[in-house]
């Protein structure tokens, strides 16, 4: 509680840093898309092009080696390119339907260069030169920007978000996608499948890199908030070690990590927001029910909530397969109703935080495909809903300056984020995304 009045008297200091934060994202509000300049009219030209391009594409008896041995190039010459392909990506590693364009002399059978798709985000151009082969690569250009949203809950989190009428121009796959780091951001604080409640609302600051189709190809979340039955819940992203990895923090600079994640399945897997009721008849003759049920389909992967080692699994009664994990600090999870196991795990295994240790069933008794999950300190079961668990460790006291403009600024821009439509800060393309071309020889 302290913290949250010391937050609302931040704020005007907030607020007054976000002119800073704001003077330089307001300059292009809306998306940064490269414009086309002015040119007056011009004299239609007809201009042949001195190059032919013929497209081929690979498949699974179609090698890029055996397109080259189709050229009239000479076995050394396909060796010298194939060489200075490697130098950027493995010509055995290029995946059916690869677009290998071949570009000739017009009206000859003399290869000029090579054009090589690797990914969607990636071009290796070959060039011939007076010593052989050159090789380069293109990067698609993609720019970042910062998305600001945020809304009000009033079913689950699931659809207040992919349903956002500020995202609309965002694809679904990616809007799923920020719900899932969402989750990942609030894994230790929250069971987002169980503890959401309608009213609940949420604000985040979201980074990504976009291509020109507008589609994402990664993301971060810098900051965001989830007021969980009136109880606002803060994650402020900081890269303490500069290795952008980084962790998530709370206003105060406690981290968010803990020994134990909520949930042993991730959110976007469970189906049991679509329909809760499913399991009542289980939950009514498991007396007494000292687990938290989830409804997922058969398959789903069962996580460790916790860094352990497997003490028990194998079939256990009516728990059907199971795996018991031993922890730290006299704590015990158990995993039931299993339809199998992932296949590294065994009795004696040392496991992970988030590992994957086995796959949603029906197995022992159970009416439907779902995971029964227990939590157990010293003998007795706890609820994992409830259960306390120490913080990692806080911001260190050398790091706190730039911890502190870094909190400033991505609260700034929480601020700002709407119950409504989105704000967009663009900015510019940083200089490694922009078309780079490296030249090696
Ligand atoms: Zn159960």
């Amino acid at each position: 509680m302290e913290r949250i009045l010391e937050f609302a008297r931040n704020r005007l200091t907030m607020i007054g840093g976000l002119g800073g934060v704001l003077g330089l994202g307001f300059v292009s509000v809306g998306p940064l898309v490269p414009t086309t300049p002015e040119a007056g009219q011009l004299e239609p030209l007809v201009a042949v092009s001195a190059e032919e391009v013929r497209t081929e594409v690979l498949s699974s008896g179609r090698t890029f080696g055996g397109i080259l041995q189709q050229t009239s190039l000479s076995g050394n010459e396909q060796q010298g390119l194939l060489l200075a392909f490697r130098e950027h990506a493995s010509p055995s590693r290029l995946r059916a339907g690869t677009e290998v364009s071949l570009r000739f002399v017009r009206g000859t059978e003399q290869l000029r260069g090579v054009d090589v798709t690797v990914s969607s985000d990636e071009l290796v151009r070959l060039e011939r030169s007076s010593f052989g082969w050159n090789s380069s690569v293109e990067r698609t250009p993609v720019w970042v920007d910062t998305l600001a949203v945020g809304g009000v809950i009033d079913r689950d989190l699931w659809t207040a978000v992919v349903l956002n009428p500020a995202l609309d121009e965002m694809p679904r796959g990616d809007r799923a996608q920020v719900i899932h780091l969402l989750d990942r951001v609030f894994q230790w604080q929250l069971d987002f499948s169980r503890q959401i409640q309608r009213g609940d609302s949420y604000r985040l600051v979201f980074e990504r890199r976009v291509r020109p189709d507008g589609s994402m190809r990664s993301g971060r979340i810098l900051a965001a908030e989830l007021v969980n039955s009136g109880n606002p819940l803060y994650a402020i992203w900081f890269d303490l070690h500069g290795d952008d990895v980084g962790g998530y923090y709370d206003l105060a600079g406690e981290s968010l990590q803990r020994a134990f994640i909520r949930a042993p399945l991730e959110y976007r897997r469970i189906s049991s927001r679509f329909n809760r009721n499913r399991y009542h008849p289980i939950l009514k003759v498991a007396r007494p029910h000292i687990g938290v049920d989830y409804a997922a389909g058969r398959g789903t992967p069962v996580m460790a909530t916790a860094n352990g080692v497997v003490t028990r699994r194998g079939v256990n009664g009516g728990y059907g397969n199971s795996v018991e994990i031993t922890h730290a600090n006299g704590f015990l999870t158990r995993y039931a109703h299993l339809n199998g196991f992932a296949s590294n795990i065994g009795v004696g295994t040392r496991v992970s935080q988030g590992q994957v240790i086995g796959y949603v069933g029906m197995t022992g008794l159970a009416t439907g495909p779902h995971l029964h999950y227990e939590m157990h300190r010293n003998g007795r079961a706890v609820d994992p809903m409830n259960i306390d668990i120490p913080a990692g460790d806080p911001i260190p006291l050398e790091a706190r300056v730039s911890w502190t403009q870094d909190l400033q600024e991505r609260v700034a821009i929480l601020q700002v984020a709407p119950q409504g439509p989105v704000i967009r800060l663009a900015e510019a393309a940083l200089p490694d995304l922009e078309t780079v071309t490296e030249d090696r020889r």
